[in-house]
């Protein structure tokens, strides 16, 4: 039992190959035969925490970034849209930072062709706007929390702030999310050790906790010894708990391995970018806040779409644009020595 759960996912995975885009849009595939469907939109880069491993404050330079406008969003999300993307996550910085965040999930709602509109927060300011965001046309939600220790909560985010989004998970849950995820960045020496707390924290609620490895990016304390990798929590949860395969519809699309505790409400999750890289299942194309836009988390934009979207460009050529970015894509990301070295923060991605 403990292999089959530890051993790394099947290299390559035709599942991404079989999903077909919208009726009658032709479909973003690249090189590899991949076939893209899922795009993350950050719609700001400004964050209200500055969590140790994502946007250290002694590490925050605020790029001085012309932003897309929501028009533009929207009407570029129309053009994935158009071109197949089914599926769209808004993340930031943090996108419940967005004024106008409410208006742009109805508007991408009404999108033809769009099955799943998701959002990724801090939580922050989540709690009682879960509802209205449900109401919006929210689909999904992820929330990120890295420990159940109010301390320890405050040492790693820079503030006092963990009822308040402790709490928030419970009144999502009550909105009514049908998919709510709680992602869970474990740092080696610094949260590694409420492992089997946050398993435990899925007993009775229908969540999937998901255990992400701390990756490096500019600044964020990264370090060889911060990297434990999903095998090694794995092992440490099947000590405790006996770990199953979570049924098929729970589990998310090609990043996570999910399993479950027999008997438990919800599903554990985990995310091993760097150890297990998943590559070859990669469906997801990331449209940043000043409209560049990335095929890769770890590599740099390709283009960036937003000159040409002002300066009236149709929408035939911002899909050429973008075709021509998915036809680059690399097979794999680059290697843990080269990340190291590359200069990117997470917060101006999204995640
Ligand atoms: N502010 C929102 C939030 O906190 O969920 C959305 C943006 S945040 C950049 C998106 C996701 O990226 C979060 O779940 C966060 O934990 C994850 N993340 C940020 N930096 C990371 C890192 N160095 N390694 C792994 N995951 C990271």
């Amino acid at each position: 039992m403990l292999a089959s759960l530890t051993s790394a996912s099947p290299g390559i995975s035709n599942r991404h190959r079989h999903v077909e885009p919208a009726v009658g849009a032709a479909p973003l595939i690249d090189a590899w035969g991949r076939c893209h469907t899922y795009l993350r939109l950050s719609v700001t880069p400004a964050c209200n925490l500055n969590c140790i491993y994502c946007r250290p404050r002694h590490a925050v330079r605020s790029p001085h970034l012309e932003l897309l406008a929501v028009p533009e969003m929207i009407r570029l999300v129309k053009v994935f849209a158009q071109a197949g993307i089914t599926k769209v996550r808004l993340t930031g910085g943090e996108p419940l930072l967005h004024p106008r965040i409410l208006d742009l999930i109805a508007d991408l709602k009404a999108i033809d062709g769009l099955q799943t509109l998701g959002l990724t927060t801090n939580s922050v300011l989540l709690g009682r706007s879960a509802r209205a965001l449900k109401q919006a046309g929210l689909s999904a939600l992820n929330v990120s929390l890295d420990t159940l220790k109010p301390d320890r909560f405050e040492r790693i985010t820079g503030q006092p702030v963990f009822f308040k989004v402790r709490e928030s998970i419970d009144q999502a849950l009550q909105a009514g999310f049908a998919s709510l995820k709680l992602n869970v960045v474990v740092i080696g020496g610094v949260n590694d050790d409420e492992v089997l707390d946050f398993v435990e924290f899925t007993r009775h609620r229908p969540i999937q906790v998901r255990f992400i490895e701390h990756m490096p990016f500019t600044a964020n304390s990264w370090r060889p010894a911060s990297l434990v990798s999903g095998r090694v929590l794995c092992e440490q949860i099947l000590r405790r708990y006996p770990l199953v395969p979570a049924p098929e519809d729970t589990a998310p699309s090609g990043t996570a391995r999910v399993f479950q505790v027999e008997g438990f409400a919800g599903t554990v999750g985990f995310i091993d970018a760097l150890t297990n890289r998943f590559c070859s299942q990669c469906n997801r194309l990331r449209l940043l806040a000043d409209g560049s836009l990335k095929t890769c988390l770890f590599r740099r934009p390709e283009v960036n779409l937003r000159p040409a979207l002002r300066a009236g460009a149709s929408d035939g050529r911002l899909t050429q644009m973008i075709r021509a970015a998915v036809s680059g894509k690399l097979p794999q990301h680059p290697s843990l020595d080269e990340l190291v070295r590359q200069p990117q923060s997470m917060f101006n991605i999204g995640g």
